[in-house]
């Protein structure tokens, strides 16, 4: 019997259903495995553009553009490398000559702190940012803690001026919206993520009113809106106390198919396509 999960985030969860033995290998069995260009590419766009947030001194200059971006790629290689010296191994889509490595993920990155800069100093955008990276560290009604950052906060202008002095206590009727940043070219199918989100800043902040979620697609250099209204604590509880059994359980239901292309774990599973 595996021991139950410390916590549940969507990350984790969306990856047991993504495939089961492929989160076995990863979380339970912790097989070691290379990093992905993907994940740094990705992990730094957050970075750059959170370091944007923070300063809040927009517009930045194109030099000032490219220096966030290198720092922050330069950080996340950094922490690949001591992960995992051998960049040859390190995995990546695309193949032969378009390879999706270093150039490709530089260049990639450098459109999207670019984009970022032009749609969140955009004169039709009138929602402030409320916070930038938000934790959430709650419990589920069964006593399960549901784990996560949250990307953007945006409240309307009036209560994002006084976010920092309202505290917990004092987030009764604020609408809210939440936002997550993808780098790469698919935008999820769900809003799955954004009703974790969703929950997570209700029951973080009682009373506020999470109104709406947001994927922000880098490609697209713009938001998409989706509903969240349906999620709530007692639904999310429900799937956490599912996906617990199954842990414990050790049901770890291998999914092979798309999945298996960039698999880490391609060579030990007997189920790979
Ligand atoms: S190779 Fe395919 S079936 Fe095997 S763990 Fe990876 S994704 Fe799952």
């Amino acid at each position: 019997m595996t021991s139950r999960p410390k916590y549940l985030s969507h990350s984790a969860y969306s990856q047991f259903l993504r495939c089961g033995l492929q989160y076995k290998y990863e979380r339970i069995d912790k097989v070691p495995a290379p990093p992905a260009w993907y994940f740094i590419g990705g992990r730094a766009v957050h970075l750059a553009t959170e370091r944007m947030d923070a300063a809040g001194t927009w517009p930045y200059a194109a030099d000032q553009l490219k220096e966030f971006w290198e720092a922050a790629f330069d950080q996340e290689l950094d922490l690949a490398f001591r992960e995992w010296p051998e960049d040859s191994e390190w995995r990546h889509t695309g193949r032969g000559s378009v390879e999706h490595g270093h150039d490709y993920w530089y260049n990639r990155g450098l459109l999207a702190v670019e984009a970022w800069q032009d749609w969140r100093t955009s004169p039709a955008r009138n929602l402030e940012v409320a916070g930038v990276e938000v934790e959430i560290d709650e419990e589920l009604p069964s006593g399960i803690r549901i784990k996560g950052y949250i990307d953007r906060v945006f409240v309307d202008q009036e209560a994002g001026a006084s976010w920092a002095l309202r505290g917990a206590g004092g987030m009764q009727g604020v609408q809210a919206h939440v936002l997550d940043l993808k780098s790469g070219t698919k935008r999820p199918s769900g809003a799955l993520q954004l009703g974790f989100y969703k929950v997570g800043l209700e029951l973080k902040f009682p009373g506020i009113d999470v109104r709406s979620g947001a994927w922000w697609m880098a490609k697209d250099a713009k938001e998409f809106v989706v509903p969240i209204g349906q999620f709530t604590a007692d639904k999310i509880d429900y799937l956490a106390q599912d996906y617990y059994k199954a842990v414990e359980n050790d049901i770890f239901l291998p999914n092979p198919g798309a999945e298996c292309m960039w698999c880490p774990f391609k060579k030990q599973c007997p189920y790979s396509e």
